[in-house]
């Protein structure tokens, strides 16, 4: 909101780079250029805040119209002209220019400043050229309707196509003068048509209108929804630039363009860049005409090239990145009307990160802090090979990234049944809900026509690692097929889809492995990207304070994790290791009847839960391994209740023997819960189950005191789940103990035992349970549950897209750790804890442990590692390395 003498309007001689906020990435950049005695076009900038206050009260700002005043006839005696004036007018530009890029989404006018007068006026001015300066006319008509007074912009299209239909021209460059005068007029008459009233002859009024409208357009629908995708706040409002016209559109010697000092999708060295000769910059944007290469420019105008070519290297060397430039030559004399630092593709970061090193430009913290977690874990999905240009069909939303070839398919039970047959599919559907959710996780991929990132097929596809592109709003879906671009692809009908790029491609597209998972594994890849990677990793674990550990119950898996920069394991779910054909023993131990039934079963679970530690110790030889004891409520050991209820029931009816399946129903009866997750599971299993735990701290105990008689140096850490008292600690600790010192007698073996703080009482009570701990992890998808009252299983494909679309979170809590909530729980633990025992070692073993957004939280808590999933390992490790060197900047992520 205003504050009293606020100042509103700056100079571009007045602002710089570093005013963003205040004067918006273009205004700010102008500033900057300005400063550095580049040819920027005379101008200034209405401020975010001025449009803050419009948008807040409906009217500008008191004193806003006098700073413009002030500011103007500063611009009019620059450039020698009025605005408007009849005779020599001078013309702006009103652009709009957010904090932050949002390309397209707001809007522009051109030639402000022309009427009836000053018409005839810009003519002379151009050399009597009347063609030019009517063209420049009907364009300030059709903007200025289309952006100030909504009137539908077809009706202009139409008419030029119907005036360019007269004259049997393909293009409107063949319009002469006179057409372009009846055009005009036709102009007119349809902005009366649509308004009720003339088009504004007054230039200082178009001015004020057309600043409103920008102002009004943050407010655009599809710039809220941008935003929205994008996580840019709602509140920043966007800046204003009024900008003294150059023209690209004056003849052969006149043109408009635009550059990058870098390739932004390769990272390769060497300029880049379009040009279109007599045009403005809107006719690039809008693809009327075709550009030629910027190299082209060289033979059409040798000096302005060379001068461009000095101006984007001092860019460069000033922003010391890649920078995108827009141009404008107005008869060979060259103008710049934007500059910024240039987006750029995930390789491109990295590769350019390292090439700024190596040229000595920037450092490598500086280098680190230009790539990012998200987009290291881009480059590590596999990629479509497009070298045989695959024929494109549609391009939507990259909502979640991967590479997915398969067949179409319309319904979720088509994606079931297929699937089942053992076909990969691809399911197609206008939007997706929670009926589809079957037909997601049988997909290879997902592909919708509505919706952004946070739709529900986008955010239950992120959830579930599955490929998705949405928003496709090219596609017509029916109930067998989808059109698109003229093609139809029906059911069965094999398609590609890139949930990257949001490219959708027909048939199957070959998929290339990714160089840097190759780089992780330790093969030779001889790749730049993979030079850049290796350089900022190298940088990474240099820096970061956090150790990375992974969640890993195999040896295969502990091992991958290790080749890609684990430093031991965070977390060994135990239950993992009770499935499949052991799964029947986990039965008998609990239908145990009798004390000595139960001391059999657990004595046959005993040396295969051993060997699993020996495998697993000796994959992480040298490295600590903190193995969990189980978790999970037993009744999902056992048959579903329902089934057996059914088959107990038919085999009654036939008279059949049902015996056995009729005391296992009694067991799973006896064992059903309501809420299973909030019922007999972790710590309170091990309190009921006489012996569980105790046969799985033995198998620790004893695989590690065998390694070590071998030779190896095997580090076990035992943690409890769930506990929420310390007197449940207290328990477990004491019978633990007990078979430690007896297991481990002279061996030098030291175990560690500690807890998982997963239950918000556990948080709370920190000090406590810390006295019965050597070590807490932090179990965030349970704290995440249990803070938010969350079912973890069920929310985010029920109704999570619901909360996202309303805004209630920006990303769903179970992705990114929820810094106010279950955040600050994580922080008393921590301060709680380490106020009883100062060395207590803290981890996080939740989900969040790889998301790179908290592993930045994780750092500033003070945390000594995060563990995560094998792939998610070297995420963890750049984004540890960037928060050491960002934590308590502002802008850090
Ligand atoms: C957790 O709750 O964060 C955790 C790691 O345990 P699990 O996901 O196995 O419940
Ligand atoms: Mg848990």
């Amino acid at each position: 909101m205003e504050k009293a003498g606020e100042k509103y309007v700056y100079d571009f001689s007045e602002g710089h780079k570093d005013l963003k906020q205040l004067l918006g990435g273009k205004g700010a950049n102008l500033a900057e250029m300005t400063r550095m005695g580049l040819p920027v076009p005379a101008g200034f900038t209405v401020t975010t805040s001025a449009c803050q206050a419009y948008l807040a009260t409906g009217s500008n700002p008191p004193g806003l119209a006098a700073e413009i005043d002030e500011h103007l006839a500063a611009l009019e005696s620059a450039m020698g002209r009025r605005l408007g004036d009849a005779s020599d007018p001078l013309l702006v530009s009103v652009r709009s220019g957010a904090a932050f890029s949002m390309p397209g989404m707001m809007e522009t006018v051109l030639n402000v400043g022309l009427n009836d007068e000053s018409v005839v006026g810009l003519a002379a001015q151009a050399g009597g050229n009347e063609r030019f300066a009517w063209d420049s006319y009907r364009r300030l008509i059709q903007m200025f309707g289309k952006t100030v007074c909504d009137v539908p912009g077809d009706e202009f299209s139409n008419a030029l196509d119907e005036a360019k239909a007269a004259r049997g021209a393909t293009d409107d460059l063949h319009l002469e003068a006179a057409d372009l005068q009846a055009l005009t007029d036709r102009y007119k008459r349809i902005f009366a048509k649509h308004t009720g009233h003339e088009f504004p002859q007054d230039p200082r009024e178009q001015m004020r209108l057309a600043m409103e409208a920008v102002f009004r357009s943050w407010n655009a629908e599809r710039a809220v929804l941008y935003r929205r995708q994008e996580r840019i706040p709602a509140d920043l409002g966007t800046a204003v630039n009024v900008v003294a016209m150059v023209f690209g559109n004056l003849g052969p010697d006149s043109g408009t363009g635009v550059a990058f000092t870098r390739d932004p999708a390769s990272g390769a060295q060497g300029i880049y860049g379009d040009y279109l000769q007599n045009a403005q910059g809107e006719d690039v944007v809008a693809g009327i005409r075709n550009t030629i290469p910027l190299d082209d420019l060289r033979t059409l105008d040798r000096r302005s090239y060379d001068e461009l070519l000095e101006i984007m290297a001092t860019l460069e060397g000033h922003y010391r990145d890649l920078c995108d430039i827009e141009f404008t030559i107005e008869r060979g004399k060259l103008w710049m009307l934007q500059t910024r630092v240039g987006k750029r593709t995930a390789g491109a970061a990295f590769r350019i990160a390292a090439q700024l090193v190596n040229e000595g430009m920037i450092d490598l913290d500086e280098a680190l802090r230009r790539v990012s977690g998200a987009q290291l874990a881009q480059l590590m999905f596999p990629r479509f090979d497009l070298a045989e240009e695959p024929v494109a069909l549609t391009k939507g939303i990259g909502a979640s990234p991967g590479a997915a070839v398969g067949r179409a398919v319309f319904s979720a039970e088509r994606a079931v049944e297929l699937a089942a047959a053992g076909e990969q599919v691809i399911l197609v559907r206008r939007e997706t809900n929670p009926e589809d959710l079957a037909g997601m996780i049988a997909a290879q991929g997902i592909l919708t026509a509505r919706g952004g990132k946070t739709s529900h097929a986008a955010v239950v596809a992120r959830g579930m690692g599955r490929t998705c592109v949405c928003g496709a709003d090219q596609v017509e879906i029916a109930a067998d097929r989808f059109t698109t671009g003229g093609r139809t692809i029906n059911e069965g009908d094999v398609i590609s889809v890139d949930g990257t790029t949001g490219c959708v491609y027909l048939g199957a597209v070959p998929v290339r492995p990714s160089e840097v998972v190759q780089y992780f594994e330790g093969e030779q890849t001889d790749s730049v990207l993979v030079d850049a990677v290796h350089k900022l990793m190298s940088h990474a674990d240099t820096t970061r304070a956090l150790a990375v550990r992974t969640n890993a119950d195999t040896a295969a898996d502990a091992a991958r994790a290790r080749r890609f920069g684990a430093e031991g394991i965070g977390l060994c779910r135990t239950e993992h290791m009770f499935l499949g054909d052991r799964r029947e023993l986990v039965e008998r131990l609990i239908l145990a009847a009798t004390p000595t039934e139960r001391a059999d079963a657990l004595a046959a679970l005993l040396p295969l839960q051993r060997a699993d530690f020996v495998d697993l110790f000796r994959a992480m030889d040298g490295l600590p391994v903190t193995v969990r004891l189980i978790d999970p409520p037993l009744h999902e050991f056992l048959p579903s209740l329902e089934e057996l209820a059914v088959n107990v029931a038919v085999a009654r009816e036939r008279g059949e023997d049902h015996a056995e399946d009729a005391q296992l129903l009694d067991a799973v009866r006896r064992m059903h819960e309501q809420n299973p997750m909030l019922g007999l599971r972790g710590v309170r299993l091990g309190l009921v189950i006489p012996g569980l735990f105790a046969m799985q701290v033995r198998a620790i105990t004893e695989a590690a005191v065998q390694l070590a008689r071998e030779g190896l140096d095997p580090h076990p850490e035992i943690m409890v789940p769930l506990v929420g008292a310390v007197q449940e600690l207290e328990t477990v600790r004491r019978e633990c103990e007990q078979i430690v010192t007896e297991v481990v007698a002279d061996s030098g073996v030291h175990v560690l035992i500690g807890t998982m703080i997963e239950v918000p009482r556990a948080a709370l009570t920190a000090g406590q349970i810390a006295e019965a701990a050597d070590f807490f992890s932090f179990g965030t998808n349970d704290l995440t549950q249990m803070g938010w009252g969350f079912s973890r299983d069920d929310v985010e494909g029920a109704f999570f897209w619901r909360y996202l679309e309303l805004g209630i979170f920006g990303i769903s809590p179970f992705e990114s750790i929820d810094r106010d909530g279950v955040g600050r729980l994580i922080r008393i633990a921590t301060e709680e804890g380490r106020a009883v025992r100062p060395g207590l070692k803290l981890g996080v073993c939740g989900e969040h442990g790889g998301d790179p957004e908290s592993v930045h939280f994780f750092h500033e808590v003070g945390l000594d590692y995060v563990s995560c999933s094998p792939f998610r390992v070297p995420v963890a490790r750049l984004e540890a390395g960037r928060a050491a060197i960002t934590a308590g900047e502002s802008d850090s992520r």
